[in-house]
């Protein structure tokens, strides 16, 4: 879209985030939107040198994750934080690693998917169930008929007691075509993107504090009874040992998959430049050099491959359009750097 088509409607001053209270502000611009739909405004054709009623109607927003939950009024953390998996969001508590995990993906595969039999690699279960649901506006407001909107930093708490992922009724349900949106609100994966791809990297080059792969996700595989061969041992001193992960990397072998990255040629467009970013010989990919003094606030590494790009016998790729798999992984709630891991 072109900056020319393009109208900044509002600005909320900061320092801190509204949060849920952003309707609030959002009363003006709801209010246009209504006088939009149902009267239009008078406007300027200049090709038929005429005038006309210009009606407008809003198609959907578009938001990262944490003000996804601000919009739509869904709370994206804790055990139902997918509003697209909705009421039957698939969610575990690891309690080594003290945070909440979403698993359940393989509902989104194709009936009969290999992989919905395949015990070992998942959690020691098999899952054939099929994809959710989203919600419907229709079935949104039928839930939320009886719920009573407060705002204020004062209520907070109140609200908070509440089991229910529900925190308000979205102001965007005044307008009256909203319920039948069949799209809502889209999420724009730019951060999800760099947070997978950090975490991916910091686990596959063993970085200390970034590595998803640490001794208490090992302690969690205990605990969940699975992948036997990485569990931590204790020796007769009492000292713990883990096994190496099939993935871990000699240092050798770690210079080479950095070199690779370094000298790498992507489409112009689609990666910024990592090569920027990959330090060789200290192993590690960095994104110091690119850090906000020229503006630009981290780096964004976008490194997706097509269905077409992988063979098919490594491995089958769902298909499901709106839904990201790595979606919940996303728990980022304030800062873009900020690792997701600590969810209350
Ligand atoms: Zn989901």
């Amino acid at each position: 879209m072109k900056s020319e088509y393009m109208i900044l409607s509002m600005i909320i001053p900061g320092p801190s985030s509204p949060g849920k209270d952003i309707d609030v502000y959002l009363q003006p611009l709801i209010a246009e939107l209504k006088e939009l739909w149902e009267t239009g405004m008078e406007t300027y054709d200049a090709n038929s040198n005429q005038t006309f009623q210009l009606c407008a109607a809003l198609l959907w927003t578009i938001s990262d994750f944490p003000a996804y939950a601000m919009l739509s009024g869904w709370s994206t953390k804790g055990r139902k934080a997918c509003q697209t998996c909705n009421h039957g969001t698939c969610s575990q508590y690891l309690k080594h690693s003290r945070k909440m995990c979403y698993m359940g993906h393989r509902a989104f595969l194709p009936p009969d998917h290999p992989f919905q039999r395949d015990k070992k690699s998942f959690d020691g279960k098999e899952d054939h169930r099929s994809a959710p649901t989203p919600l419907s506006g229709t079935e949104v407001l039928e839930e939320l008929r009886e719920f009573n909107n407060i705002f204020g930093k004062g209520q907070k708490r109140k609200c908070r007691d509440s089991e229910s992922p529900w925190k308000k009724r979205s102001i965007f349900f005044e307008l009256p075509y909203w319920e039948h949106n069949k799209l809502r609100h889209n999420l724009d994966v730019i951060h999800i993107e760099k947070n997978i791809c950090d975490s991916l990297l910091g686990t596959l080059l063993d970085v200390t504090g970034k590595s998803k792969d640490h001794v208490n996700s090992r302690y969690d595989l205990q605990e969940m009874g699975i992948r036997k061969e990485l569990q931590p041992v204790q020796d007769d001193d009492g000292r713990v040992h883990l096994a190496k992960a099939c993935f871990s990397m000699k240092p050798a072998e770690k210079k080479l998959f950095c070199t690779v990255l370094k000298n790498a040629k992507l489409p112009k467009g689609s990666v910024s430049n990592i090569s920027r970013c990959v330090e060789v010989d200290e192993m590690k990919i960095s994104d110091n050099d690119i850090g906000p003094s020229n503006g630009i606030p981290d780096v964004d590494v976008d490194l997706r491959w097509s269905r077409e790009d992988v063979p098919g016998d490594v491995i089958d790729m769902p298909t499901h359009d709106q839904h990201s798999e790595y979606m919940e992984e996303d728990m980022d709630t304030s800062e873009e750097d900020e690792d997701f891991d600590d969810v209350d």
